[in-house]
């Protein structure tokens, strides 16, 4: 039997993981793109081209709006159509420039190959934060920025997130399976501009080709292991990835890099594989399609600003005899119900999951029951009840004081919940507005200019 390691608390959803055993198929380009110049944590990017230009793919179409920032690049050849607001997966309209495709036949990227580990430190992250990679597991955040932590936080470890734990998703499992020496090599270069000494994948134990494969890759190499983890939501949350693997507890408002950790997704590291040795920008990721109501389930490599309702066509369409209940993009624990199927896929869209009504089992709400379940969930040891009881009564200081910011949002205590309460949904409002407080409180203590 295999030897796994896990963290404290969390759940076992059943894994709909239908979709491990496909391959991953290319779809064609699109004949529209829609690419939001925010597809990431931070600053929104600021465009570079204006209506009527003509672009190339991977031209890049915005410049970062600040250091937390990554471009967005032309994922298709084509005409600039409109720059405005368009709608975001978010569910807000955002700024987003929009490509329609060139008639002539596409070319190819024409990447320089160049050995990117022997490249110095510098000019790896430059190439990273050129090519807008961000971490690609969802949480977008921009990835030159991770791998540039300040002096004072030394980073001994590397740990590479390919647990993907949320249930239905298989995208990260199959690149791992299909691409498993760019992800080894996008270790080494995350170690190398960390001048880190030990690098790990972490890969659930229900992936047990994934984990032989890469251990085989890392044969050998002393300062790289595979290490296989307990099948358990969420597995893959940084802070219980860390746990898991290091046995180290990030501390409470702390980062992975105070206990001396960087964690990058295995589709992050593949990305930064093709951006350091050849150039190639961020505009296209494998995105698992899965639910009773899609005719192909399976993992496609989609051009990033393709509208939603065009993937799903690309990929085979939807069943006639089975009505659309629920679209979700991402996992069904963490991901964003869709209002708008015109929304495009974006960096972090990690799956998309078409629901029938069964599926989607829209549950009534109910009292709470004070079963303690959500507590018993809660992998942050918060009070998800009362913390629930306190942003309904609006008491945001009090709130803030049991740790509701430390809510990672991963949805074990709604799922949980015999109640069926929204917790997720408050936590969401009560984090925005502690922190909103927080910052109004230290802007009135700042002192004031003559
Ligand atoms: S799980 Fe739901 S019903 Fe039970 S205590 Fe938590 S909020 Fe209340
Ligand atoms: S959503 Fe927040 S409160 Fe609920 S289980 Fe996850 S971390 Fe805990």
């Amino acid at each position: 039997m295999m030897n796994t390691r896990t963290f404290a608390g969390g759940l076992h959803p059943p894994d709909l993981k239908t979709t491990g055993g496909a391959a991953i198929v290319t779809l064609p380009p699109p004949k529209k793109v829609v690419l939001p110049l925010s597809q990431h944590i931070g600053a929104p990017g600021k465009p570079l081209v204006a209506v009527g230009a003509t672009v190339e793919k991977g031209q890049k179409l915005s410049e970062p709006g600040g250091f937390v920032s990554a471009p967005v690049h032309a994922s298709i050849a084509g005409k600039v159509v409109a720059l405005g607001n368009f709608m975001h997966p978010f569910g807000v309209a955002s700024t987003a420039i929009v490509i329609e495709g060139s008639a002539e036949p596409e070319k190819p990227l024409s990447p320089v190959a160049v050995d990117g580990l022997s490249l110095p430190d510098d000019e790896i992250r430059k190439r990273i934060q050129e090519a807008g990679l961000v971490g690609m597991g969802g949480a977008t955040f921009p990835t030159h920025v991770k791998l540039s932590p300040p002096a004072a936080k030394p980073i001994d470890s590397v740990i590479l997130n390919g647990v993907e734990c949320e249930p239905a998703l298989t995208a990260d499992h199959r690149l791992m399976l299909e691409e498993p020496d760019k992800i080894v090599t996008g270790l080494k270069l995350i170690m190398k501009v960390l001048k880190a000494k030990k690098g790990y994948i972490g890969i659930e134990a229900n992936k047990p080709d994934a984990i032989r494969l890469l251990d085989e890759k890392v044969k050998g190499e002393e300062n790289l292991a595979v290490i296989p983890l307990e099948v358990k939501y969420p597995q893959g949350g940084e802070k219980q990835l860390i746990a898991a693997v290091l046995g180290r507890e990030v501390p409470s408002g702390g980062l992975p890099m105070d206990v001396g950790v960087v964690v990058q997704n295995v589709a992050t590291a593949a990305a930064i594989h093709d951006a350091v040795f050849f150039q190639v920008p961020l505009i296209e990721r494998v995105v698992t399609l899965a639910g009773s109501c899609v005719q192909k389930p399976g993992n496609y490599r989609v051009r990033l600003g393709t509208p939603v309702a065009d993937f799903i066509a690309a990929a085979g369409g939807l069943k006639p005899d089975i009505p659309l209940a629920k679209v979700i993009m991402g996992g069904p624990m963490m991901g964003l119900a869709l209002f708008d199927l015109n929304v495009p896929v974006i960096k972090g869209t990690s799956g998309l999951l078409c629901w029938s009504a069964q599926e989607a089992s829209l549950r009534e709400e109910k009292t709470c029951i004070r079963c303690g379940r959500c507590i018993e969930a809660c992998p942050m040891h918060l009070l998800p009840q009362r913390l629930k009881s306190l942003v309904d009564k609006q008491k945001w200081a009090d709130a803030g004081g049991l740790g509701i910011l430390d809510c990672m949002e991963c949805g074990c205590c709604a799922y949980t919940c015999p109640a069926n309460l929204p917790l997720v949904q408050s936590f969401k409002l009560g984090k925005k507005v502690v922190l909103a407080e927080r910052k109004r409180e230290a802007d009135a203590q700042k002192p004031k200019g003559n």
